[in-house]
């Protein structure tokens, strides 16, 4: 299986009722700004090539962001932080994500989610997190060849991506890691392959950014540090 092959599978799932009807119905409502788009209103898959370095996990796709243009982050203000942080470290060729087309290439990167569609109140529940979890896992699996760093959005991201590695081949250390800005830890690879560095990092959401909880530079601090201990 290659990850063109899963994002494929991935974009047929129906496996959460609550998230299929949501994304369903945001998409069939719409908002008022975008009532001209024709809205994906299905899983959001990664994007990024698959031979990236560097994984970013978030949450959820927006409702109105990755749910209307199916692309990561893209259409929203949380993503443009995002993109313009990449943008700033030389990993993406653009500041903005507007549509999918709009041309922008991430180098080196892959983002992802530990939920696939969106939530309501961008919330998704711990059941659908571990529904949404084997897609992450053979996700990460299928980037293990050149994956040797994880940025993590948040303390949903983290609890999700923990059991999705090791899954995915990577020994959790115990104690589990805790999250927090700036958290680091080191997976050993179980079976003897390269390591990976995991990093906590504030999700770039607008409650955090908006509030100044998270700023441009202790983004791109994170990043930047995640990207030199992949070698970027
Ligand atoms: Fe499928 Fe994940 Fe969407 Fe649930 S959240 S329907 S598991 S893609």
């Amino acid at each position: 299986e290659t990850l063109a092959e899963l994002d494929e599978r991935l974009i047929d799932c129906r496996a959460c009722p609550r998230l299929v009807g949501w994304r369903e119905e945001t998409a069939r409502t719409k908002r008022r700004a975008y009532a001209d788009w024709d809205y994906w209103g299905r899983p959001v898959p990664g994007f990024g090539p698959p031979d990236a370095s560097v994984a970013i996990v978030g949450l959820a796709p927006a409702a109105h962001g990755g749910n209307r243009t199916g692309r990561m982050f893209t259409g929203d203000r949380a993503g443009d932080f995002l993109y313009s942080a990449l943008y700033d470290l030389g990993l993406a060729n653009r500041r903005t994500a507007t549509h999918r087309g709009d041309g922008l290439e991430l180098r080196g990167v892959r983002i992802t989610s530990p939920v696939h569609c969106a939530p309501p109140a961008n919330r998704p529940t711990p059941g659908e997190r571990d529904t949404c979890r084997p897609w992450l896992a053979r996700e990460l699996r299928l980037l293990r060849p050149t994956v040797r760093s994880a940025v993590v959005l948040g303390a949903f991201g983290w609890q999700a991506v923990l059991p999705a590695l090791e899954a995915a081949g990577w020994s959790v250390p115990r104690p589990r890691p805790v999250f927090g800005h700036g958290a680091r830890s080191t997976l050993r690879a179980a079976d003897g392959g390269a390591p990976l560095t995991l990093f906590g990092c504030y999700h770039v959401s607008q409650q955090n950014t908006f509030t100044g909880r998270l700023t441009p530079a202790m983004l791109r601090e994170v990043l930047g540090t995640a990207a030199e201990a992949a070698g970027l």
